[in-house]
């Protein structure tokens, strides 16, 4: 079963003996042209055209009214959540299922993680176990303000300290339930940072992931569905907020003709022109990408399904959910139990099909075991069985 399953990937790839990688970037457009004018320009470094073309592409395509670039996603986290109002000592929710990402951005900030399960089929946190966390433990408190104002700050009646950012993930690219979780951090004024790292080009009821919350990211590293070789983005809808984070990534200065003069303690976080000038070449071709990448799924769906048909394979496809486009980055499986996950890591790996288990959960990694944790039954099962086929392009 496992010996058809190698075979069926390398016919998809058209590549009858070498490795097959995971997610490989790809490079059919007019990046030679983009990166030779940036060289022949010298416009090599932070500033330069392809930086603000880029981010124009992406807020149109996202929909986003303003998308800031960064070094890369890590540090686009880190800055998202510091707007945001996260601050030393304060609480941030988040699931255990994620790349370590997400976790170390909430460390950067000294917060710290608190992990709540994720959905099924979605992989996504899940608006349930958070609602149930957070009546729980969450009661909104009047507080007073610096500007002399009062707000309502939602207080964990446990550590009696600040819950100040929610940070859902679109796992492998499905988008979890946004708009539920949205509608519950809005009852308790938590702000939501929308790890969209993996979902470019994946929507939630016609809505690009990402965009539903007070801030969200995006990653272009280079095994991301567009790649900058490094690279990420802060989208918001919020324009003022859009136009502040913009002036942290570049140090925060103020501009003057000759003068250094600088009003924040800012962030050297800006992505440099000759990233962003491959980032303008792939977001040219953006449609034609998700479209390869939507049907590589479509052929291991297809595929999967009808070997559970006529084999009794217990290799279950893991498809977008409902009211989602997914543009299915990772292709994920499901298998039977953790033995059976790990008997076929090592037998694709050795066939030269690069496969991956889902992620470590966060909590069991030494720098967050001691963080607080809701039920963590679905992420435990998802953890013990996913597993990531290749998904790279195919352009053979
Ligand atoms: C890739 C990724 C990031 C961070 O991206 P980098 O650009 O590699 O720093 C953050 N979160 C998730 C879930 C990711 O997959």
């Amino acid at each position: 079963m496992y010996k058809d399953l190698v075979k069926f990937i390398r016919e998809l790839y058209n590549e009858p003996e070498a490795f097959i990688p995971l997610h490989a970037p790809v490079f059919q457009g007019n990046e030679k042209e983009y990166l030779n004018n940036c060289i022949d320009s010298t416009f090599v470094s932070s500033v330069g055209k392809y930086v603000d073309k880029f981010e124009e592409m992406v807020a149109e395509y996202t929909g986003a009214k303003k998308a800031i670039v960064t070094v890369n996603g890590t540090n686009a986290l880190h800055l998202a959540l510091l707007v945001a109002g996260v601050k030393p000592g304060h609480e941030v929710i988040t699931q255990p299922l994620t790349f370590i990402a997400t976790a170390n951005a909430i460390a950067y900030t000294r917060a710290k993680p608190v992990f709540i399960d994720v959905d099924n089929d979605t992989m996504g946190l899940s608006p349930k176990a958070l609602k149930e966390w957070l009546e729980k433990n969450v009661k909104l408190e009047t507080k007073n303000t610096e500007q002399g104002t009062q707000s309502k700050s939602p207080i964990n009646q446990l550590t009696n300290k600040p819950v100040s950012a929610c940070i859902p993930m679109h796992t492998f690219g499905h988008p979890c339930r946004i708009d539920e979780i949205v509608e519950i951090c809005n009852e308790y004024n938590i702000p939501i940072v929308e790890d969209a790292a993996e979902s470019l080009g994946s929507t939630f009821k016609g809505k690009h992931t990402g965009t539903f919350g007070k801030l969200g990211i995006l990653s272009f590293n280079g095994n991301k569905t567009l790649t900058t070789g490094g690279g990420g983005m802060i989208l918001t809808n919020d324009e003022e907020l859009g136009i502040h984070i913009k002036h942290l990534t570049t140090q925060a200065k103020v501009p003057h003709p000759w003068e250094y003069m600088h009003d924040h303690v800012g962030y050297n976080y800006r992505m440099p022109n000759i990233n962003a000038a491959l980032g303008v070449a792939q977001m040219e071709r953006i449609e034609e990408i998700i479209k390869n990448k939507r049907q590589t799924a479509q052929h291991y769906k297809e595929y999967l399904n009808s070997i559970q048909t006529f084999s009794h394979s217990n290799i279950q496809f893991f498809t977008e959910p409902g009211n989602a486009r997914s543009n299915y980055w990772l292709n994920a499986v499901l298998l039977n139990d953790k033995e059976q996950r790990n008997e076929f890591l090592k037998y694709t790996n050795e066939k030269g099909i690069m496969t991956r288990p889902i992620w470590r959960l966060m909590n069991k990694l030494e720098m967050f075991k001691n963080a607080q944790t809701g039920n963590l039954d679905n992420a435990e099962w998802l953890e013990d069985r996913v597993v990531n086929l290749p998904s790279s392009l195919r352009i053979k």
